[in-house]
């Protein structure tokens, strides 16, 4: 069996909502919640040996490799157009894919957008958080927007861009998304003041929330979770993995079937349901060549 020096973990309870793991994470200057809750919140910890995962990804009929792309295959860059897989990333993903392992996508992007930026054909996409799916032919199907839901997106994009943000935001399908990472410290703070004042006018179908470097205001109803269970739908029989590195795969991490392995990809742990989590792009490139290693 491949050898990995990861760090694997004991799963932590599944049960804990998952707003739990969002009010527990770390602030920026490393304090912790005292609230009572975070208590349950377990950092993953280097206990469970990946050795019975990469047994049964030998043994399985066949293998699902979920991936996010910002932030876990490839690094944050300042501008997001610029952001292009670790090195040696692309080649072991075609070895996969060659070998027969089904790789798909679940990603806070437009599923066009990502579909450009891959080396990869014939790939399955989850775009804008689960809005959009594209079909491994090509075919892109979004999911309905309420008229109040699209309206407001419109116009609270509208909005920042008034204030001189254009270049913060992000329009897709059923979600807007403000980018401050390239933003001083004055452009971020005036943006959170503007996220935080249109959050206290969400309509009930729309939802608000953080991500590692901004926020976003999406409909309900689709995640990074309902992506992973329409593939779990789509592919039953598959053993699978999923790898993200944001709060938002925290959702896709709880979807996965009780068999899957669920990769916090990330240079430093947090609170989180995944059971192994990786540090990129050594171990990451590790990973991926063990799974192909393991599939042979
Ligand atoms: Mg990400």
């Amino acid at each position: 069996m491949p050898r990995l020096s990861g760090h694997n973990a004991t799963p932590p309870p599944q049960s804990l909502p998952i707003d739990v793991y969002r009010r527990c994470i770390p602030a920026m200057d490393g304090t912790r919640s005292d609230d009572r809750a975070c208590d349950d919140v377990k950092l993953l910890n280097p206990t469970r040996p990946l050795e019975r995962f990469w047994e049964r990804l030998a043994a399985a009929r066949e293998r699902l490799l979920i991936l996010d792309y910002d932030g876990t295959l490839a690094p944050f860059t300042a501008h997001r157009d610029d952001a292009t897989l670790y090195p040696g990333v692309a080649p072991l993903l075609l070895d996969l894919q060659r070998q027969g392992t089904r790789i798909a996508f679940v990603t806070g992007r437009p599923a066009e957008e990502l579909a450009r930026r891959l080396p990869l054909s014939a790939v399955e996409i989850f775009g804008a958080h689960g809005q959009e799916y594209r079909a491994a032919s090509g075919t892109l199907t979004r999911t309905p927007l309420t008229l109040q839901a699209g309206t407001w997106l419109h116009e609270a994009a509208e909005r920042i861009a008034a204030h001189g943000f254009e270049r913060a935001l992000e329009r897709k399908h059923g979600t807007v998304a403000i980018h401050w990472r390239r933003e001083d410290q004055d452009g971020q703070a005036r943006l959170a003041a503007l996220a935080s004042e249109l959050a206290q006018e969400l309509p009930g179908d729309l939802q608000g929330l953080a991500f590692d470097g901004g926020y976003e205001f999406r409909a309900r109803g689709r995640d990074k979770g309902t992506a992973i269970a329409e593939l779990s739908a789509r592919h039953p029989q598959a053993l699978m993995a999923y790898l993200g590195d944001d709060l938002t795969d925290e959702d896709a991490f709880a979807a996965l079937p009780q068999d899957g392995l669920a990769v916090l990809v990330r240079a430093e742990p947090r609170p989180s349901r995944a059971h192994l989590w990786l540090r990129p792009p050594d171990e990451l490139r590790e990973f991926l060549g063990a799974w192909i290693t393991a599939a042979q």
